[in-house]
């Protein structure tokens, strides 16, 4: 595998409502999208910024991980997702290395995008998410 750049970072949040503003008053970005991933019970709020973007996550119920991640450490950095060509064939590569996956097969996630997310035991504490196969 070889990721391409960071396409984006996740931050968990309790209230996209309570957070936008300081992203877009403070920092001066623009929210451009706003989008519920059911499948990962949570809504995104996105913001560019030059290559990367900013995801930010709120759980729209309490047994999204999300809630149970903010419940343990608060809000705040979640994961960064790496870009790469095609996400299934990576996470073969990784599992054939020993890496703990979270998702052995790529799903769908914001945006349309494959991902699939890799265990932070194997990857010294950050949770990384690998993300591909829509527009790059
Ligand atoms: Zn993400």
């Amino acid at each position: 595998m070889k990721p391409s750049h960071i396409e984006h970072i996740g931050i968990a949040v309790k209230s996209l409502e309570e957070t936008i503003p300081f992203y877009e008053d403070v920092l001066g970005l623009k929210c451009h999208k706003i989008e519920e991933v059911p499948d990962q019970m949570v809504k995104t709020a996105f913001f560019h910024l030059g290559q990367v973007k900013i995801e930010l996550l709120e759980p729209t119920s309490p047994q999204s991980p999300i809630a149970k991640f903010i419940e343990k450490r608060g809000p705040g950095l979640h994961h960064i997702a790496l870009a790469v060509k095609d996400v299934d064939s990576d996470l073969e590569e990784m599992k054939h290395k020993g890496v703990r996956l979270i998702d052995e097969r790529s799903r769908k996630g914001a945006e349309d995008l494959d991902i699939g997310f890799i265990h932070p035991g194997s990857t010294f504490g950050v949770l990384l998410e690998l993300c591909g196969g829509g527009h790059e």
